[in-house]
């Protein structure tokens, strides 16, 4: 090489190395980052036909390509397709051994891409649209920061000029350059994912805060009113006496309906909800249900709306009950005024629908999106007295997805809201139905 060529040679490589290194600390994705370097790359090295950067994926034992460059190949994308094991092929080796390669003889290369399993094989065929093995290759490990994170590979297939020795130095700072920049990307995830952890750990800590406060206001009315009944000094009259008690006795409902909820979402996040399959008469829970809970208020109206021979299907009664029962007593909670609350079924070709319409506060859109979040509570002036855990949703909606179901909302602030969910007919019941028909 003349002096005036390792000269020009020189400047390139610098120029490349301050563009990649550049390029780098913008704030591309990572792949979209390393097939913006592997380009600039191929400006300085000549022979460069094509490059592929493979990452290893720990939870599967193999490398995945995350970028590739080859401009000539029309099916270029099949190397996408490559998945190496431990030691397959130049990448396997490279990997293991940590140094920067050039293979630039058809034996070495033969060496070591004997190994490389058929369906690799195929995906390279395919890519690079020829069945035989590069004439050169140049591949630099990516290594930083203690970790391996895969190998950068560059070839040449048809050219005539190959790569060299010279070529090593260079490829080795491009590949130190691009491990630093996926070890980046690699502290950034792992930062983002602990911030979201303690935010999450946040958000229990305050949901548990909002519980607490909740669980103590029905328990200071408890307190209150029978401190006021025990007073010797106060005649209370019967009637008065009577009207404490009843008070007593819906704050204990309201204290049993949260601890209630509390403990069906621990078991729902201890995976400990099962099913208890059997066929079901979902208007007969309906009325059950109905009849409950118009017990607990004369203010409403509770209707119900079913068409005659509602299918029976498979489900678990006890389940479905208390999914029932947690959206009507919301749209009772939540209707402080009264009015009617329509429980209606609809049968549909492949599953059935159970609506329970109330004529209430309502909801407004944005509200309507994290309805079924766990420890979701509306803040709004009108739902602020109303005693609640915000878990009542959350527990209806595993239930209903536990039976393969769904669960939905619609709502108008102001004129009540609809709560929706369904239940697939296919099943035991279903053939048993039919049988009869
Ligand atoms: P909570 O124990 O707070 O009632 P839920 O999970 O059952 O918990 O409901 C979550 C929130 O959704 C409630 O706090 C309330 O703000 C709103 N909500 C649920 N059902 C209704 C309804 N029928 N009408 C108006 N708001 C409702």
């Amino acid at each position: 090489m003349s002096a005036s060529n390792t000269n020009d040679r020189q400047t390139s490589e610098l120029y490349v190395l301050t563009e990649v290194a550049k390029a780098l600390t913008t704030s591309l994705a990572l792949p979209a980052l390393l097939e913006a370097v592997m380009e600039r790359i191929a400006e300085v090295l000549a022979p460069a036909e094509f490059g592929v950067v493979l990452l290893w994926d720990p939870s599967t034992g193999l490398f995945r390509p995350q970028a590739v460059y080859g401009p000539t190949f029309p099916n270029l994308q099949a190397l996408r397709q490559l998945s190496l094991q431990e030691g397959e092929s130049v990448t396997g080796k490279v990997h293991t051994r940590g140094e920067t390669i050039v293979l630039s003889n058809e034996m070495a290369i033969a060496e070591f891409m004997g190994d490389l399993r058929p369906a690799n094989r195929a995906a390279w065929n395919q890519a690079l649209d020829v069945d035989m093995l590069p004439r050169s290759i140049l591949a630099g490990p990516l290594w930083a920061g203690g970790h391996k994170f895969g190998v950068l590979i560059l070839g040449t297939i048809q050219r005539k000029k190959v790569f060299s020795a010279n070529d090593i130095p260079f490829v080795q700072t491009l590949a130190d350059l691009i491990a630093l920049a996926i070890d980046r990307a690699r502290l950034e995830a792992e930062a983002l994912a602990s911030y979201e952890a303690k935010q999450a750990d946040r958000l229990r800590a305050e949901a548990l805060a909002t519980l607490s406060h909740e669980l103590r206001t029905p328990l200071g009315a408890i307190k209150g009113y029978s401190t006021a009944l025990l007073l010797d000094e106060v005649a209370w009259s019967t009637e008065k006496r009577r009207e404490f008690l009843h008070l007593i006795e819906e704050e204990c409902e309201n204290l049993e309906t949260m601890i209630g909820d509390l403990l069906d979402s621990s078991l729902i996040d201890a995976g400990q909800l099962t099913l208890e399959y059997q066929p079901v008469r979902l208007e007969r829970l309906a009325h059950e249900v109905a009849d409950e809970m118009q017990r607990q208020s004369n203010q409403h109206t509770i209707v119900l709306d079913f068409p005659g021979a509602f299918p029976i299907i498979d489900a678990d009664p006890l389940r479905l009950k208390q999914v029932l029962r947690n959206i009507v007593h919301n749209a009772i909670k939540y209707a402080p005024n009264g009015g009617l609350v329509m429980i209606r079924g609809q049968v549909r070709p492949t599953d059935i629908v159970i609506s329970i319409a109330d004529q209430g506060i309502g909801i407004s859109p944005e509200d309507l999106i994290p309805l079924f979040e766990k420890y979701f509570r509306v803040k709004s002036p009108a739902g602020h007295r109303v005693p609640g855990t915000g878990l009542g949703l959350p527990v209806a909606r595993t239930i209903v997805e536990a039976h393969q179901g769904r669960i939905w909302a619609e709502s108008k602030v102001g004129k009540g809201t609809t709560l929706y969910f369904s239940l697939p007919r296919q099943g035991l019941s279903a053939d048993l139905e039919r049988d009869n028909e």
